[in-house]
């Protein structure tokens, strides 16, 4: 490990700190594998001292007005966006994505988030239940919770950090975030955009480190109030039972394995297009894309050679070439468990219809850690290989006959995120919809998202929903006062 690596620091009481250990991680850089920056190894010190800060900041800050809080989260989405370049840059070098996409998506939408909550708390409201007969009125009270946890996985780095901050904030509450130790980058810039924008001492505390350490600790610490979550459902399982005897609230959003179910009667073109960036978009590393895509029988081998035709012009190597579709696997343990299944379905009987190897890439990024997108055949479901999330650019195709075969196959595992449905039948798709067991289903679409809109898992994907008014929902405390005149 070189000493004189930039080091990333945690933002705790509105200061950039090292951590308590004085210990570091390495970050490298998925599309080279050179270790690029240092990642403060935080303790449970630190994570005691950002939770102190917050309780100390929670106060004022649950007091102040809910226009200034949201000129705050307005001030904020502004710099990120000012700094749409840089910030690209940042999240693209550290997580391997595609410079576009970062540039595109995730940078945009991490602006999005603060601004739509800046708005969305301004329109938040209560009821009021008047018993006109006993001359009473009820009013219900939403206050925010307090010390708030939140921890965020690393596919969508800056994202989906901001997408669980802003909310808090914008209801009232503080903050100890903890972003994953393999995508540390952009959250350790969005301390320092607090730091510039004036935001409150301790509002928002920024630990980075392990999960096992700074994770759990922030989980387990009683004045945490509520955890709000997203990565794997093995850790949201931990979570939850680290947090569920204490009774915090808790909103886990969790693996998936959705599900693609494509009609005869779809719109081929758009579908083939859309299926490319369902199946392969950041590498298949979103908890969104579609994984499992099922094909009705009479355009099964029409869809199986136009997609591994559409799949093979796709371009894969350095991040930062625009030409480029897919950028590099996050780690190299990633890559080696992507790799791992990839071998578990052909073991299993699968025949690999394209890809399912590491490319060779020449250059800058010869020794990064790139996988080909691929496509699997020949599987059926109850199979590891279409029951376990791999999370990477690995699709499998199988074809079905019937409405009915189809919804069994799309239900069949023990996610329960997001699905896709593919035709022009409207009565077909309300039928369907009532059946699919997915927080969030998509029809001749995907990844169009309108953030008032609740998302979140069923069975393994979760508990709870995030976005619009639901999230300030669950960022507040509800009290009924019931009055007698
Ligand atoms: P992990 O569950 O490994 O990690 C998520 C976060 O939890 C990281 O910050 C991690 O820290 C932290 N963590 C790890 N162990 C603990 C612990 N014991 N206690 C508290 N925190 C802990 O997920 P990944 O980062 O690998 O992300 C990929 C997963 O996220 C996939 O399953 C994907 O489907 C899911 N996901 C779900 C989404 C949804 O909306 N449902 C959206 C995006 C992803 P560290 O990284 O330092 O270990």
């Amino acid at each position: 490990m070189a000493n004189d690596l930039p080091k990333i620091m945690n933002y705790i009481n509105g200061e950039l700190v090292p951590p308590n250990s004085k210990k570091y991680i390495d970050n490298i850089e998925p599309a080279t594998g050179n270790t690029y920056s240092l990642i403060p190894d935080s303790d449970v010190i630190d994570v005691k001292n950002a939770i102190k800060s917050a309780e100390k900041a929670f106060k004022k800050w649950s007091n102040v007005s809910i226009e200034k809080r949201a000129e705050y989260l307005e001030t904020i989405s502004l710099k990120l966006l000012e700094k749409l370049e840089y910030l690209s840059k940042i999240e693209s070098k550290d997580n391997g994505k595609p410079l576009k996409l970062a540039k595109s998506v995730d940078i945009p939408r991490a602006g999005k988030n603060f601004n739509f909550f800046a708005s969305a708390i301004k329109h938040f409201h209560s009821e009021s239940h008047e018993m006109v007969d006993q001359n009473n009125l009820n009013f219900t009270l939403k206050q925010p919770l307090g010390v708030v946890g939140a921890i965020s996985p690393w596919n969508l780095p800056l994202y989906l950090f901001t997408w669980k901050i802003a909310p808090a904030l914008a209801a009232g509450n503080t903050v100890v975030a903890k972003p994953s130790e393999i995508t540390p980058m952009s959250a350790f810039e969005l301390a320092k955009i607090c730091i510039e924008v004036g935001l409150p001492k301790g509002v928002l505390n920024i630990v980075h480190g392990r999960g096992n350490i700074v994770g759990e600790n922030i989980v387990n610490n009683d004045a945490v109030k509520a955890i709000t979550f997203t990565g794997g459902t093995i850790t949201g399982k931990r979570i939850a039972e680290i947090a569920a005897p204490k009774f915090k609230k808790l909103s886990l959003e969790l693996g998936g394995k959705n599900p693609n179910i494509i009609f005869d009667d779809c719109d081929f073109d758009k579908m083939i297009q859309t299926t490319i960036k369902s199946s392969f978009a950041n590498q298949g590393q979103i908890c969104l894309c579609g994984s499992r895509i099922y094909v009705h029988e009479n355009i099964y081998e029409k869809f199986k050679s136009k997609f591994i035709e559409e799949t093979s012009k796709l371009n894969i190597g350095d991040p930062n070439l625009e030409d480029n579709d897919l950028g590099a696997i996050v780690s190299k343990e990633h890559l080696e468990k992507i790799s791992s299944y990839i071998n578990l379905a052909k073991n299993e009987g699968g025949t690999i219809l394209f890809g399912g190897n590491k490319p060779k890439i020449e250059g800058r990024c010869k020794n990064g850690y790139f996988m080909s997108p691929t496509i699997i055949e020949g599987l059926g479901i109850d199979c590891r290989t279409n029951q376990e999330e791999i999370f990477g650019p690995v699709v499998t195709l199988q074809k079905f006959s019937t409405e009915e075969e189809a919804l069994e196959l799309a239900n069949g595992t023990n996610y329960g995120l997001s699905a896709t449905l593919w035709t022009q039948d409207i009565s077909r798709v309300h039928r369907m919809v009532k059946e699919i067991q997915a927080g969030v289903i998509w029809v001749n679409a995907w990844m169009v998202r309108d953030l008032r809109t609740p998302f979140g898992g069923m069975k393994d994907s979760g508990v709870g929903r995030e976005g619009g008014f639901e999230v300030l929902e669950f960022f507040t405390e509800k009290k009924n006062v019931s009055i007698s005149y």
